[in-house]
């Protein structure tokens, strides 16, 4: 698999579209060659043919007049023997036909041109006429006698579709004429007689008068011929005949029908691969352009990546690394391509841990849930990474690689760090705050009890001291009793808040701690004259700790109390709602007491903030420490009526 990046694929296609032409020329030329071949070979054929023709004419032409000659000298020779009896002559007459020469009737004229004998003895009108007009036959005769020599008379018909002519031999005998002998051949038997069977079987062989007309036509087949013929002119008739053959229209041989078929199928055969061949390429190409858009677009994705990916072969050996990665580790993808272990970016002091993960990956057991890893930057700078490493599996599904995500933590490391940091801070802050609360907390709450058990105390030693009956001494010491066992309670509750540094939550029925809480500041609120109205509702159930929200309840009250020192005694009112609402428990306390100044009220929930003489300034800084614990809200605003409202937000327990 080659993982860098490809030239754009449109380009090259075009540069190699040239080669399109090869196939389709070499194909033209393929077809254009079988034509030629077959042309070729056709007008070869024909060539042939017509060589033949022209020999096989020639040879006819030479045989016919072979023919003549010998029947023109064996008439010449006719014996006064046969002119002097019919019978003689008829044997001659047979004699000759037997020949097969074309001779249909023999007449013998006597030198003044008198019939004298045929045989057979069906007379030609214009041998047998006394009429004397120009027949060619008396011509022929005269030219004869005075020539001494055989003429030929032109053909003539003979009854309605036969030709025929004559040859006229003078005969002499001692220097003087005696007759002619006439030899009368019929063109129907001369072809019949002198074109032997393998000729006929071949052409198509007519003679042919001087006007062009035929005069004779030995023929297999009547309307089979297609072809030119070829025409060769035949002497001593002189009167124009001429031979005329046109060669049978002969079917092709089987192998020149089959190579031509075969050639014709071989083209279509490579036409069709050559067309199943574009298509396979265009597909192909096709393919290929989708997937080169791919790889662009996949490219362009790893591009804008801000997570390294960096893809190793099975020897270790970098096979591919994305501008991402290089960026986290400032070496470039040439210097990084091809490198084997260890890798310049390996932290010096992490290389044996590193290595080890290495190996372990390379061997398929790396984490699956990745591994967070500490590298060096080329400046020397190191980062931390989480790396998730997936095997690089090729087309066939063998596995050839690794291909590691890498996402840089380092700042989400050092985020982590400077919060574990300050978390720790907090924590020792928190320790010492909180020490700091519960001493002040024991000093802030044991404070009232043990002033109320030196009172007390002061008082009996006093009755005492004047002799006061043991009656009146006693109520004093009881009360001091009271108070130093309520001290002790006090610090027991302290004593459990400090213990209860884990949760250890229960329902809570808010209203029940209301009334313990309050019987608490019973004293004082009698003492001072207030009023206490309370509407409580009954479900107003929590889940937290009663102790922490009695303690939380107790020092809202009491604040409340001690804000109304200044307050009118007809106004020294305490109004206690508890409510539900949208799944909170919703407590609010409103006083008629002095209120609170704007210049402290972001002060009011630090702890040791105090505007009393004699107060702690931890009562506010517990009760939110409680409320918050219980996932609550404590806050607080004027009441309109004058004095101030505290409310206090919680969830409500699930039914
Ligand atoms: P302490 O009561 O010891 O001062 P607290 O934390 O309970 O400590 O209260 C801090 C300060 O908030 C008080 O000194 C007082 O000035 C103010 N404060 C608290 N509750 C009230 C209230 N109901 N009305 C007016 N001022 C209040």
């Amino acid at each position: 698999m080659n993982l860098s990046p490809h030239s754009p694929l449109p380009e090259r296609a075009s540069r190699w579209r040239w080669l399109w032409v090869l196939p389709r020329l070499a194909f033209v030329l393929f077809v254009g060659g079988v034509a030629l071949l077959l042309w070729m070979s056709d007008q070869a054929d024909k060539e042939e043919k017509r060589a033949t023709l022209t020999s096989d004419m020639l040879w006819l032409e030479q045989n016919l007049r072979f023919h003549l000659t010998r029947n023109e000298e064996l008439l010449g020779r006719i014996d006064l023997a046969h002119t002097a009896s019919a019978k003689a002559f008829e044997s001659f007459a047979r004699t000759l036909f037997g020949f097969e020469s074309g001779l249909r009737q023999l007449i013998w004229l006597d030198a003044e041109g008198r019939l004298r004998l045929a045989h057979p003895t069906t007379m030609d009108p214009s041998l047998a006429g006394e009429t004397g007009e120009a027949v060619p036959s008396r011509q022929s005769f005269r030219l004869a006698r005075s020539l001494g020599k055989p003429v030929y008379s032109s053909a003539y018909p003979f009854f309605t579709n036969d030709w025929q002519f004559e040859v006229h031999v003078p005969v002499s005998r001692e220097g003087q004429i005696v007759g002619v002998a006439v030899g009368i051949y019929r063109i129907r038997d001369i072809l019949g007689d002198s074109v032997p069977w393998w000729l006929a079987e071949r052409y198509r062989i007519s003679i042919i008068g001087d006007s062009g007309k035929v005069l004779g036509t030995r023929s297999k087949i009547e309307s089979s011929v297609t072809e030119e013929g070829y025409q060769v002119d035949f002497d001593p008739p002189g009167w124009g005949l001429a031979l005329h053959a046109v060669p049978y229209h002969a079917p092709r041989p089987l192998a020149s029908v089959l190579l031509s078929v075969s050639l014709v199928i071989l083209a279509m055969i490579v036409l069709w691969s050559l067309w199943i061949l574009r298509r396979h390429v265009l597909r192909r190409q096709a393919v290929e352009e989708q997937l080169q858009q791919e790889h662009a677009f996949r490219k362009a994705m790893e591009d804008s990546f801000d997570t390294g990916m960096r893809a190793r072969n099975l020897d270790g050996e970098i096979i591919y690394v994305n501008p991402a990665f290089c960026r986290m580790v400032g070496w470039s993808a040439t210097e990084l391509i091809g490198r084997r272990p260890p890798m310049p970016y390996w932290a010096d002091d992490y290389l044996d841990e590193t290595r080890a993960i290495h190996d372990r990956i390379l061997a398929g057991e790396g984490p699956e849930e990745g591994f967070e890893l500490k590298l060096k930057r080329r400046n020397g700078e190191f980062i931390d990474v989480l790396i998730h490493e997936a095997p690089l599996i090729d087309a066939h599904g063998h596995q050839f690689g690794w291909m590691g995500s890498m996402v840089d933590i380092t700042e989400r490391k050092q985020a982590e760090e400077r919060a574990r940091q300050q978390q720790e801070r907090l924590q020792s802050t928190a320790r010492l705050v909180a020490m700091g609360e519960m001493a002040s907390s024991i000093a802030h709450e044991l404070n009232q009890p043990l002033a109320a058990i030196s009172s007390y105390c002061t008082g009996a030693a006093n009755l005492l001291r004047n002799n006061a009956p043991a009656t009146d001494v006693v109520p004093a010491l009881d009360k001091a009793v009271d108070q130093a066992q309520r001290a002790g309670k006090v610090i027991r509750r302290i004593y459990s808040l400090a213990r209860h540094s884990e949760n250890r939550f229960e329902r809570v029925l808010l209203g029940a701690h209301i009334d313990a809480a309050l019987s608490l500041m019973e004293v004082d609120i009698r003492q001072k004259g207030i009023r206490v109205t309370l509407d409580l509702a009954p479900q107003a159930v929590v889940d937290g700790d009663p102790v922490l929200l009695e303690q939380a309840l107790f020092n809202l009250f009491r604040n409340a109390v001690e804000s109304m020192r200044d307050t009118a005694p007809d106004r020294r009112e305490i109004l206690i709602v508890l409510s539900c609402a949208d799944g909170y428990v919703v407590l609010t306390v409103a006083d008629h007491g002095c209120g609170i100044d704007a210049r402290v009220a972001d002060k009011l929930f630090d702890p040791l903030f105090t505007t009393k003489a004699e107060g702690m300034g931890m009562g506010l800084a517990i009760c939110r420490s409680v409320v918050e614990n219980h996932r609550g809200r404590l806050s607080f605003e004027a009441n309109p009526e004058g004095g101030t409202v505290f409310r206090i937000l919680l969830p409500m327990a699930p039914q």
